[in-house]
């Protein structure tokens, strides 16, 4: 069976990507594309200004709230019709596949922040994404779920509205929900937070669905975040969770409890939360120490200039892994996929 031209001869046949973000994952070209079709009004009429615009530049962005702003200012608002959600999803899946042979995918994307404050249907946007989803699988052989984003900066009942949502579609391949946004800066807000969703995770688990929490990520959160989303949210997976290597007792109960992170390279290198690749080798090699499983994934291929093969020979080429631990995490990640 042919690999593909530029296929990287060390790593495993096939890839799998837990933890990729439709608003940072679609190419500009196809966002260009939708945009123009629908009569989007862009701030540049220039193709190539409009890609800077879309595209995280680590001298550009400074933290991951410049990060975000990107998707939420344009890439998310470009997708916030059922057209738009269908052909994104659709091209996501098709790009992965062909650039890293990756045959099985969950994205996250959050339905109410691509509904222009409602003035959109939430259940076309959904349906479409679902459609969308199933296209690409059906053309290129991938398997694909969705896990429905909830947002900190949301109120606690639009976060059940979007639950809800996932719990409805749970039978078409929406399979999980995630907790994302910026943490709070002040560790005793954090921890309310973790016990105000507890219950809304409750019902999720119960409903059947997986859930995972994007925590641990940037500089100023720390290892105790990590320790009170286990405790009051109990994910199945964790997004990012990269400060639990500076605490032991974050460190322990993650490898106990057998939590997966879900672990993204450019991304925590080009929002700064990792300084350079020197702290990288150091956090990858607490979690091996510590036994904590980890996965490899793009948290967003286009808005980072990556793909997944990419983000594996990264951590080869720079002796942060070898092509043996490479392969032990995407065998993790296939155990810890919310498909099955
Ligand atoms: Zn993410």
């Amino acid at each position: 069976m042919g690999l593909g031209a530029n296929y990287d001869k060390r790593l495993p046949e096939y890839l799998i990507d837990l933890h990729i973000h439709a608003g940072g994952s679609v190419a500009p070209h196809i966002l260009y594309g939708i945009a123009m079709q629908q009569g989007f009004k862009l701030p540049t009429k220039d193709y190539w200004e409009f890609v800077e615009l879309i595209t995280v530049k680590p001298e550009k962005v400074k933290n991951l709230d410049d990060y975000l702003a990107i998707m939420h200012q344009w890439t998310e608002k470009i997708q916030s019709s059922p057209a738009a959600m269908e052909r994104s999803i659709y091209e996501i899946i098709g790009k992965e596949y062909r650039s890293s042979r990756v045959n099985q995918i969950e994205i996250r994307f959050n339905p109410m922040k691509r509904n222009l404050h409602g003035e959109r249907d939430m259940d076309h946007i959904i349906v479409a994404a679902l459609r969308g989803m199933e296209m690409a699988c059906m053309e290129y052989g991938v398997r694909a779920c969705f896990i429905f984003c909830l947002a900190r900066e949301f109120t606690f009942e639009q976060n059940q509205v979007i639950l809800d949502k996932a719990i409805k579609y749970q039978n078409r391949g929406v399979l999980g929900i995630d907790l994302a946004g910026p943490e709070k800066m002040n560790l005793e807000l954090r921890l309310n937070e973790a016990r105000r969703y507890e219950r809304l995770f409750d019902r999720a688990r119960a409903a059947g669905l997986k859930t995972t929490v994007h925590t641990g990520e940037t500089s100023h959160t720390s290892g105790e975040g990590v320790l009170a989303t286990l405790q009051f949210l109990k994910p199945h997976r964790i997004g990012h969770g990269i400060r639990a290597a500076y605490n032991d007792e974050a460190l322990k109960r993650l490898a106990d409890s057998g939590v997966v992170l879900e672990f993204c390279p450019s991304s925590n290198l080009d929002t700064h939360a990792i300084k350079d690749l020197d702290e990288m080798r150091f956090i990858l090699g607490k979690f091996k120490e510590a036994k904590v499983p980890f996965t490899i994934n793009t948290d967003g291929t286009y808005l980072l200039n990556t793909h997944l093969q990419h983000e594996a020979t990264l951590l080869m080429d720079n002796d942060i892994l070898t092509p043996q631990e490479v392969a032990e995490c995407f065998r993790v990640a296939r155990e810890a996929s919310f498909i099955h």
